[in-house]
Order: structure tokens, then sequence, then C-alpha cells
């Protein structure tokens, strides 16, 4: 691959069976408490970076497991077929997105979220709605 120096970011699973290399800064940044995620990532909330998917190289195969939303929407959650590290997500909505999970990052120095999705008790803050008109 010839993006190395140009690369935004870079992150692995936990084996290292998945890499990935991210050639821009995101387009938004977030945390998740929905039930999904927690059952998902076996934690409070997911924090996720989301990127062009056009952004994104990811070598190594994943798995994958899809569910549907509260909006009628299918999120499909991406993870190692080795070591089961949640990296990915992809909605059939927005499908130029990909998310991917700060923690899987070499480095996330930078990673800010901007929006806070089911927090606690509170109505759901459609971030991606809100911005997509
Ligand atoms: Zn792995
Ligand atoms: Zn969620």
């Amino acid at each position: 691959m010839t993006l190395e120096k140009n690369n935004f970011a870079s992150g692995q699973c936990l084996c290292g069976n998945v890499k990935y290399t991210v050639i821009s800064p995101p387009v938004r940044m977030g945390q998740c408490h929905c039930d999904d995620c927690r059952k998902s990532t076996g934690t409070e909330h997911s924090s996720n970076a989301f990127f062009k998917k056009d952004d994104v190289v990811i070598e190594g195969e994943t798995n994958n497991f899809s569910s549907n939303t509260d909006t009628g929407s299918k999120i499909t959650r991406y993870f190692c077929p080795k070591c089961g590290s949640r990296l990915f997500g992809t909605s059939n909505v927005v499908t130029n997105v990909i998310s991917v999970s700060a923690g899987t990052l070499d480095d996330s120095s930078w990673f800010k979220p901007e929006a806070i999705v089911y927090n606690k008790r509170k109505p759901k803050w459609d971030f991606i709605d809100k911005n997509r008109g």
C-alpha cells in the first residue's frame, strides 16, 4: 500500500488478524448507549468515529451481524472472527459512511465524541438525521 505517509489513522483488532488504515479525518464522532451497542461491545457504550467508506482501507477477514434499529434501519457490525474485537459498523440508510470503534485505533488521542446517542433516559438525539438535510 502506498498510502502510508498520508494516513490519518490506523488500527487493528486484538489479535492483529484485521488491520485498517484511514486516509482522512472523520466526518463525525459519537458514542452510543443503545441496548444493541451495549450488547455488542459488552460495555456501557460504543465510541465510534465515522468515516467516508472510501477513506477506510481494511485488510483481513471480518465476520458480521446485522440488527434492526428503533428507526427501522439496519446496522451491521463487523468483528474479528478470531479474537472477537468489534471494529466497524455500517448502516443500510447512510451507505457511504463506515464507523470505526475508537478503541481499536492505534492512536485515539484525537477522538472527541460530538454526539451522545441514547444517553441515559433522555430522548434520543438522532444526529445522523439532523445533519442529513
Ligand atoms: Zn482479531
Ligand atoms: Zn447504539
